[in-house]
């Protein structure tokens, strides 16, 4: 059946295509700057107990990678990307819908910036979490200027 193979071909591209895009995402939000955003925007940080379950989490999903690997380096750089782009849409939910939430925050604001009030274009924009844990819902988002974004990151002491 050469339809059903073409389109199973499509659907992978595309989801390589969002992988890429998450990537793009992750580049943006460095890690200093993701765990300030936690800190003051949601208020809930883990205590020392967590942290130290969290990293045993971690070194035993590290272990995992490596055994699953069998000591192919490309092989483990493919779980590792794999795992670390799932666990980030969890959080951050997947492209396409981020797209679309752009899509609708833009027309809500008449393609106008939360901060400054002035014109948004598309590419410039980003979405801004209310709350960093309350996700990317129309509740909880704004649509502004990367540069304003920034500046107000500044202001509130993030460097
Ligand atoms: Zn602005």
């Amino acid at each position: 059946m050469p339809v059903k193979r073409k389109r199973t071909g499509r659907i992978d591209r595309k989801e390589t295509f969002d992988d890429f895009l998450a990537m793009d995402d992750l580049l943006v939000e460095t890690e200093k700057e993701a765990s300030q955003f936690v800190k003051d925007k949601s208020g809930r940080r883990l205590t020392d107990v967590e942290s130290r379950k969290a990293n045993a989490l971690l070194d035993n999903i590290r272990a995992r990678l490596q055994s699953l690997s069998a000591g192919d380096p490309g092989l483990l750089f493919a779980y590792r990307r794999r795992i670390h782009i799932r666990l980030m849409q969890d959080e951050r939910g997947r492209p396409a819908l981020r797209r679309k939430l752009k899509a609708k925050k833009w027309l809500d604001q008449k393609g106008k910036c939360a901060i400054c009030g002035k014109k948004l274009p598309k590419a410039a924009s980003e979405l801004d979490r209310l709350i960093a844990a309350g996700g990317y819902t129309v509740a909880n988002t704004r649509l502004v200027h990367h540069i304003c974004h920034r500046k107000q990151q500044a202001s509130r002491g993030f460097k």
